[in-house]
């Protein structure tokens, strides 16, 4: 294995892409266990996952609610299941019916994907329940990472560093702001619940807070059903780099390098990259093995991220959060490391060991992924609808993915995210990446659906301007 590896990581420097497809021959792959998978999801996602399962030869089950029948993830799949009506807690969200469809169709797994019931605890062990194998992480893994604030205190007896705050049980209001007073401001508070940036305050003064917990408070109630606040030092020049990491069922644990999401609006990604640019090769190795704490903490194994934010200024990195699942981001890793994430989940869910050990992990190039919403940049980021009429995304290759969820003629509807595609480019180092990313925006057409390409195009070019210096 590990003399097939260093020739694979040779061949790595010239076809990424291509390489990960190969990876496992048709000789060295084991028995499979999973003969039948339902991908518990949508969009682009569901498609990316079957697209893994079919190579693996293994058979797939789409679900769908109405508004989703006639989309490119049913077309992709084997088989489909009518879930419900559309609004996602009908059909995406109902575990039980999600569960019900495995049985019936005969499937041994469920892929949640991410979002939806991917970081639900309570999934994940009703598919243990049920006989099913969730191709994730286990349930107690799941729960403990679901609440920032008890994340943090494993992280933080771990040995992880953590953002000077307060993530205790008292949410008395006059206490929280002795808290917030000692940490100095600007002080952010954050629900312990949720994601997706909802309900982050950044609070500049001490007269601010008040008004400033109270909100957040309510729009955490309203989004995630828990109220319960932490308080974090606001770092004002920060940059997010987050760590993939990996674990198996047999108890190893490895880091496949980092991404850095600094690109963000409304504190939600659009532009990654991987590696992290500017780090030296002694904060990678921290960050990493960081990482890999974190995860043994909590007795991981699938796929995971733990996130962290970095202090420019003082170069310090701090634990934020870990996420359960596999990222949305998840390909600019596949890219330079030249595996195939999907399918490691389903060896892993199979009780196989990972194919490689953390010497073995190659690093090569330089990899962007840019999320193409359907959305009104102009006017805030407002999500988006219509009819796709025309779509003409870049032609993939070796170096270039498109990851979509959609084809022309499909109707996007307010019911669920608006991204409805990624793309992902290999260059062999930053400023090839880079000129790919900006060449493939310019030419990526879509049509009668307003889409966030300009955007992503202006930022790309700018990154380009600053790499050379400018
Ligand atoms: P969510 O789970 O809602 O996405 P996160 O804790 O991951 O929330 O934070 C989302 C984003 O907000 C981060 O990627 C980062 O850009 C920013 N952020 C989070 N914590 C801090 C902090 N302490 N200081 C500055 N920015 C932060």
């Amino acid at each position: 294995m590990a003399s097939m590896a260093s020739v694979l990581r040779r061949k790595l420097r010239v076809q990424p892409f291509l390489l990960q497809l190969r990876f496992f021959s048709a000789e060295s792959r084991p028995q499979q266990r999973i003969e039948k998978i339902l991908v518990a999801n949508r969009g682009e996602i569901a498609c990316r996952i079957m697209k893994t399962a079919k190579r693996l030869g293994i058979r797939t089950v789409a679900v769908y609610s109405d508004a989703d029948k006639d989309s490119l993830h049913v077309k992709s799949a084997d088989e489909a299941v009518r879930l419900g009506p559309p609004p996602a807690r009908l059909s995406y969200l109902n575990g039980s019916s999600i569960v019900d469809a495995a049985i019936r169709t005969g499937a041994q797994a469920i892929h949640p994907g991410y979002g939806f019931l991917s970081e639900s605890s309570g999934f994940a062990k009703l598919c243990e329940d049920k006989g099913l194998t969730f191709v994730g992480p286990p349930a107690s893994a799941i729960q403990d990472m679901g609440d920032k604030s008890a994340s943090k205190r494993i992280m933080g007896a771990a040995g992880v560093p953590l953002v000077p705050g307060y993530h205790g049980s008292n949410q008395d209001i006059e206490f929280m702001k002795l808290e917030a007073d000692k940490i100095g401001y600007p002080v952010l508070i954050k629900p312990t619940h949720g994601g997706g940036g909802k309900g982050m305050r950044i609070v500049a003064t001490p007269k601010e807070f008040a008004d400033s917990f109270l909100g957040a408070q309510r729009e955490a109630a309203a989004s995630f059903g828990i109220n319960t606040i932490l308080l974090e030092k606001y770092i004002t020049q920060p940059r997010h780099i987050e760590v993939q990491v990996f674990g198996d069922k047999l108890g190893n644990v490895l880091h496949l390098y980092e991404r850095d999401c600094s690109v963000q609006r409304r504190h939600q990604k659009i532009i990654e990259e991987a590696p992290a640019p500017n780090i030296t090769h002694d904060f990678r190795s921290h960050l990493g093995q960081a990482a890999v704490s974190a995860a043994k903490a909590v007795g991981y194994h699938s796929a995971g991220t733990v996130e962290f934010i970095v202090d420019t200024l003082s170069g310090r990195f701090y634990f934020m959060e870990m996420n359960t699942r596999l990222q949305v981001e998840h390909p600019v890793t596949e890219m330079i490391v030249g595996q195939d994430l999907v399918e490691w989940q389903i060896r892993v869910a199979n009780g196989e060991p990972l194919p490689i050990s953390q010497s073995e992990v190659p690093l090569s190039g330089h990899a962007f992924e840019a999320r193409i919403y359907a959305e009104n940049v102009p006017r805030g980021f407002l999500p988006a609808t219509g009819v796709l009429h025309y779509y003409n995304p870049v032609p993939a290759s070796s170096t270039v993915r498109i990851e979509t969820g959609v084809a022309q003629g499909d109707t996007v509807s307010m019911h669920y995210d608006p991204m409805i595609a990624k793309l992902v480019v290999w260059g062999e180092d930053r400023g090839a990446a880079l000129v790919k990313l900006k060449d493939c925006l310019s030419r990526f057409q879509a049509c009668h659906l307003q889409i966030n390409r300009l955007l992503l195009l202006v930022i790309s070019c700018n990154y380009l301007l600053d790499s050379y210096g400018y």
